[in-house]
């Protein structure tokens, strides 16, 4: 046997640590499950999206079939190729992902990023080449300490050995938040925030935000990165807003 001594050693001391810290549901404190920081009853109570837009991620109603897209996308179709999000952004989503962004609590992005890469393994995703997540402007960075969207991603960059590129794209405009502003504010307030500062060779990118909303910040990346020659831009998200 061809075992790697590194990965053993660490597996043995993830279990150790879990003998000494079981998880505990970071929603009610409950123990919990499949060693992740959440309780069976919490993870089932999410706002689960079941049935979604192949291309956007918009939840859609039940029993649409597989390949369906929404309305928007079959009108004027966005410049992603596909996107997979986890919850509808409302309820216990809303409050994982304010504690993930807000207080600096690095075990909901341990929760999400998991949760995302098995939802991931379980859909069979087709994979790309590398995983870009959406960058912060420095100043951004700098307060909050951290970029969510790197955190969100390593669970699954891990799970499926795909690298993370944070370095191709920078965000070169702080772009105001864009809470309160509607679909074409913020399509404005959006434009030309990201450049390319190191070629990427890739041809499939997968670009991982924490919520995507209007998808305008998605939409905006995946503009520059096919016009760098990628051919195909993905979306995985933990929360989708409608
Ligand atoms: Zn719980
Ligand atoms: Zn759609």
């Amino acid at each position: 046997m061809n075992m790697d001594i590194t990965s053993l050693s660490t597996g043995l001391l993830q279990r150790l640590i879990s003998t000494v810290y079981p998880p505990r549901c970071v929603l009610c404190g409950s123990t919990g499950f499949n060693d992740m920081d959440i309780c069976e009853v919490c993870y089932a109570d999410l706002p689960w999206i079941e049935s979604a837009c192949t291309q956007c991620a918009l939840p859609l109603a039940k029993h649409s079939g597989d390949q369906l897209k929404c309305g928007q996308c079959l009108q004027k179709p966005p410049v992603f190729d596909r996107s997979v999000s986890l919850f509808s952004y409302e309820k216990e989503a809303v409050t994982l992902i304010h504690q993930l962004k807000f207080n600096e609590k690095l075990a909901y992005s341990r929760l999400l990023g998991g949760m995302l890469a098995s939802a991931l393994d379980k859909n069979a995703a087709e994979l790309p080449e590398c995983i870009l997540p959406v960058p912060l402007y420095k100043k951004r960075l700098k307060q909050r300490g951290f970029n969510q969207s790197i955190e969100l991603a390593r669970p699954a960059a891990k799970a499926f050995n795909i690298p993370l590129d944070m370095q191709s794209v920078i965000r070169v405009r702080n772009t105001q938040s864009q809470t309160g502003l509607d679909r074409k504010q913020r399509r404005k307030n959006i434009r030309a925030a990201f450049e390319i500062v190191d070629p990427i060779s890739a041809q499939h990118v997968v670009v991982v935000d924490d919520v995507v909303t209007t998808t305008s910040t998605v939409n905006e990346l995946a503009r520059l990165l096919k016009r760098a020659g990628v051919r195909r831009v993905d979306v995985w998200s933990i929360a989708r807003a409608v």
